[in-house]
C-alpha cells in the first residue's frame, strides 16, 4: 500500500497535542492513515490511545497540532464538526445502546434523527446490517436481552447505519466475556476485508497480529514505534515496545 504513488490519505494527524489542565496527555502524535488501512493500537493503560482516538472525530478539543479527515481540518472552526463525524463510527468498550429501544431501532435511530434515511430506508438498511453482524434474527429483541457479544455486534450495526467511511474502534471487546470475544472480532475482520479504514484500540495481539496493516505502539502520549504487524510483534526496536510485549505476549 505504501509504495503506491496515488495513496489516499483519509487521516492526516500532525503534532497533535492534547492537555487536559496541566497534564499533557499527547505529546506531539504524528500519523497518516490511508483509505482502506486496518491500524491497531496498542500500549500499556493511560499512554493515551483514547484520548488520540477521540481526537479523530474531536470529542475532545485539541489542544495543539491538526487533525485532517477527509480533507476536513478538525481543528478549523469553520469545519461542520457533525458533517465530518457522520462519516466515522465509533464504538466503545461498553456499547450505550438504548435500553428502551429494540435491536433494529437502535440501528435505525441517528439515520433517521439525522434525516439521512426515510423509516422504511432505515428498517431495511437496518435489517442489512444486522444480518451482516449475524443478528439478523435478534432484530426486535431488547438490548437486555442480549449478550455482551450480541450488544456489541448491535453497536457496531448501528455505527455502521451511518454508512461511514471510517471506522473507530475503542477496546471494543475489553468488557466482554472471554467466549464473546471472538465473534466480535469476527466482525471486525469481515470489516476489514470490506476494505473500511479502520482504526482499533486493542488490547487483543492475536487479532492485532492478523489483521492489521500496521500497529501503533503508544506510550506516554508519543507514537514509540510503528509498523506491520510482522515486524513491530517479531522484532520491536524500541526496549519499551519489547518491555510492553514482554508482558503482554
Ligand atoms: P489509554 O486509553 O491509553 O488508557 P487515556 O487516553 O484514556 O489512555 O488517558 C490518558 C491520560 O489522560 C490518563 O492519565 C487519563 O487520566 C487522562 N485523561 C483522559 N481523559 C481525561 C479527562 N476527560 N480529563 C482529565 N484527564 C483525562
Ligand atoms: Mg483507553
Amino acid at each position: 500500500m505504501s509504495d503506491s504513488v496515488t495513496t489516499d490519505i483519509k487521516i492526516r494527524v500532525t503534532g497533535l497535542r492534547k492537555s487536559f489542565g496541566d497534564n499533557e496527555v499527547l505529546k506531539g502524535i504524528d500519523v497518516d492513515i490511508e483509505s482502506g488501512e486496518v491500524v491497531c493500537v496498542i500500549g500499556p493503560s493511560g499512554s493515551g490511545k483514547s484520548t488520540f482516538l477521540r481526537c479523530l472525530n474531536k470529542l475532545e478539543d485539541i489542544t495543539g497540532g491538526t487533525v485532517v479527515v477527509d480533507g476536513f481540518d478538525l481543528t478549523d472552526q469553520k469545519v461542520d464538526i457533525d458533517k465530518v463525524r457522520q462519516h466515522i463510527g465509533m464504538v466503545f468498550q461498553h456499547f450505550n445502546l438504548f435500553p428502551h429501544m429494540t435491536a433494529l431501532e437502535n440501528v435505525m435511530l441517528a439515520p433517521v434523527q439525522t434525516k439521512r434515511a426515510t423509516k422504511a430506508e432505515a428498517r431495511e438498511t437496518g435489517q442489512r446490517l444486522l444480518a451482516q453482524v449475524g443478528l439478523a434474527e435478534k432484530a426486535d429483541a431488547k438490548p437486555a436481552s442480549l449478550s455482551g457479544g450480541q450488544k456489541q455486534r448491535v453497536a457496531i450495526a448501528r455505527a455502521l447505519a451511518m454508512s461511514p467511511d471510517i471506522m473507530l474502534f475503542d477496546e471494543a471487546t475489553s468488557a466482554l466475556d472471554p467466549e464473546m470475544v471472538g465473534e466480535v472480532l469476527q466482525v471486525l475482520r469481515d470489516l476489514a476485508a470490506q476494505g473500511m479504514t479502520m482504526v482499533v484500540v486493542t488490547h487483543e495481539m492475536g487479532f492485532a497480529r492478523e489483521v492489521a496493516d500496521r500497529v501503533i505502539f503508544m506510550a506516554d502520549g508519543v507514537i514509540v514505534e510503528q509498523g506491520p504487524p510482522a515486524d513491530l510483534f517479531g522484532s520491536p526496536q524500541h526496549p519499551r515496545t519489547q518491555d510492553f510485549l514482554a508482558k503482554v505476549l
